[in-house]
């Protein structure tokens, strides 16, 4: 049997009529850039997320970028963040020449810990830049709270997490701006790059928009230096068909997650992760802690199991950002999750056969060695 750590194919297949359905509209109407699709597409977000703005952008770390933009970060400027997350978290607060100060991770949730935050508050900080990692809200009454005392904005990096909450409320709610990614392998993944930023400000929502195409208005006439990140009119026309089942796919991967939690329960040397009781997680990925996690990645290749580890080395120890003076032991715990995570397939399409398959081969490896 092969499991795929993802199976577009899968994805797809029931989709592709309404996908050409929708692309065939496009090409009859040939509007490419910013056609009625994109506009349609915003307002179903803002509808879905309960958020007033929608801007719809050209990528997740484009999102990042507009948002840093719109709130005026820049040169000196420092925005606290996680180490533990994809590298656009930290690299868009490089590229706008402000300084990305990592705070450590929570070892359960593998989110920022808000605990350690304040202790990382200097006078050029700006703002706080959580990621809800793996699909699970990071811990936003304590940032909300740490924000509004020290005067800081919230940009909240919703990639992994589309539809998630935190007691109930929205993820991308909080914050003055929260983005997405629809990169394929995200719970809601366009057929090529695409993001969004949303906010409930109509101040820097019309900012966003602005800055979306080159920061002019009127056209021609340009306030800021923006940049040129809408999002593609063809797949909005995608995304339009997808959103649809989003609900759906996200309770499938709940459904899944109780399995392998009740499965993968009571083996010694794993954990099954931790959803915080205030949190409903959408399971960008599950995500293992696991001793021997290399041998166990590589009994489950051998098994035909597709499986990742998300992320090898956190961004305070990456090379590029040397110049920032982290060293290994300045973020223990994001480092020995490095060394201890691994994800397993959890995409809603997953049969029964292949879940069980997945679990008799954990259990396999943990018996054996
Ligand atoms: C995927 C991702 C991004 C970047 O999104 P792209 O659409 O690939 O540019 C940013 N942050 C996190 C946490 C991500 O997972």
């Amino acid at each position: 049997m092969k499991v795929p750590m993802l199976d577009l194919h899968a994805q797809y297949e029931p989709l592709m009529p309404a996908i050409r359905r929708n692309l065939d509209m496009v090409f009859a109407e040939h509007h490419y850039i910013m056609g009625r699709q994109v506009k349609e597409l915003e307002e179903k977000m803002q509808a879905f997320l309960q958020i007033k703005y929608a801007i719809g952008c050209a990528s997740g770390t484009d999102a990042l970028l507009l948002a840093l933009k719109a709130l005026e970060i820049d040169d000196g400027d420092e925005v606290i963040t996680t180490p533990f997350t994809f590298f656009a978290t930290a690299s868009t607060i490089w590229r706008n020449n402000a300084r990305p100060v990592f705070v450590d991770i929570d070892p359960r949730t593998y989110n920022i810990d808000p605990a350690k935050i304040e202790a990382a508050i200097t006078d050029r900080t700006k703002a706080i830049m959580p990621v809800h990692i793996f699909g699970q809200p990071a811990d936003m009454d304590a940032i909300m709270q740490i924000a509004k005392q020290h005067g800081l904005a919230v940009i909240e990096d919703n990639a992994q997490g589309i539809g998630s909450t935190w007691n109930g409320k929205m993820s991308c709610s909080f914050g003055e701006i929260g983005t997405l990614s629809f990169f394929p392998s995200k719970n809601l993944g366009a057929m090529g790059d695409a993001g969004m930023c949303l906010t409930n400000d109509e101040e820097l929502a019309g900012k966003l928009r602005q800055l979306r195409v080159h920061g002019e208005n009127p056209k021609y006439f340009h306030k800021w230096v923006g940049l040129n990140s809408r999002l593609d009119t063809m797949q909005a026309a995608i995304l339009l068909v997808k959103l649809e089942a989003l609900a759906q796919w996200s309770e499938g991967r709940r459904r899944n997650a109780a399995f392998y939690n009740e499965h993968l329960h009571g083996i010694p040397r794993i954990t099954t992760p931790c959803i915080a009781p205030q949190a409903c997680s959408i399971y960008n990925q599950y995500t293992l802690r696991c001793e021997d996690r290399d041998g166990l990645m590589t009994h489950l290749q051998d098994k035909g199991i597709g499986c990742a580890v998300y992320y090898p080395l956190p961004l305070h120890l990456q090379e590029c950002f040397a110049g920032l003076g982290y060293k290994v032991g300045d973020l223990p715990v994001s480092e020995t999750a490095s060394q201890s995570v691994l994800s397993i397939p959890i995409y809603p399409e997953l049969t029964q056969e292949q879940i069980e398959y997945v679990v008799a081969a954990i259990k396999e490896f943990y018996q054996k060695t």
